[in-house]
């Protein structure tokens, strides 16, 4: 989605991520939510989500319910049995939406966006709650999809060498630029000297 409709939030984001886990996350640990997109551009700086007009967040509020719902009946199809919702995951120390069982009897994890379809951005988080033994799917209004083995272990990787790397090169990272499309428009890096070419070439896209 793009413009005003470009919100792609999950159940985690409604509720603000990064405020809700404050209290248990060592303070040199990323969210998942922030750390994902920092992997794709180590100068991201968020655009806080309360800052969205009220009645946009409503709206939004109730399309990722309708999603979780969607993902629920679909998964159920398949022969996977609901557990739970928000269950915390993950060496990033995230919580993770909805948990089933799957037909083989895995503890299958799934993080559920309110888009039409699923970004690269929101398999990279999705990643980021994998625990070893589990499975991971992440799920889109109209998309599921379960990352593959050889996909999670290096972004896993990369995300824990990435979060020390910001720790260390704190000020190198605020001017590493890299557009990508699922993030320019959700950015308020001022500094950012490629943000008004990013977004115009995504707009004519
Ligand atoms: S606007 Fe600049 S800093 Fe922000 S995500 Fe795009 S390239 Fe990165």
């Amino acid at each position: 989605m793009k413009g005003s409709q470009g919100i792609a939030i999950s159940v985690e984001e409604s509720k603000n991520e990064d405020q809700v886990e404050k209290s248990q996350r060592p303070k040199c640990l990323l969210t998942p939510s922030l750390l994902s997109k920092k992997l794709l551009c180590p100068a991201f700086v968020s655009k806080p989500y309360m800052a969205e007009p009220r009645e946009l967040r409503q709206q939004f509020g109730i399309l990722t319910r309708m999603s979780i719902i969607k993902t629920i009946m679909a998964l159920t199809r398949k022969g996977y049995r609901f557990m739970q919702d928000e269950e915390p995951s993950g060496q990033f120390t995230g919580t993770v939406d909805l948990v089933f069982e799957s037909p083989d009897g895995h503890p299958t994890k799934v993080e559920v966006k309110s888009s039409k379809f699923l970004k690269q951005l929101q398999i990279v988080q999705s990643i980021l709650y994998h625990e070893i033994g589990d499975k991971i799917v992440v799920a889109s209004f109209n998309e599921i999809l379960e990352p593959c083995d050889w996909l999670i272990e290096p972004v896993k990787s990369t995300a824990a060498e990435l979060n020390q790397f910001l720790q260390e090169y704190p000020q190198q990272a605020t001017q590493i630029y890299i557009p990508h499309r699922d993030l320019c428009e959700r950015c308020e890096n001022a500094e950012c000297s490629r943000r008004v070419r990013a977004m115009q070439r995504d707009h004519q896209e």
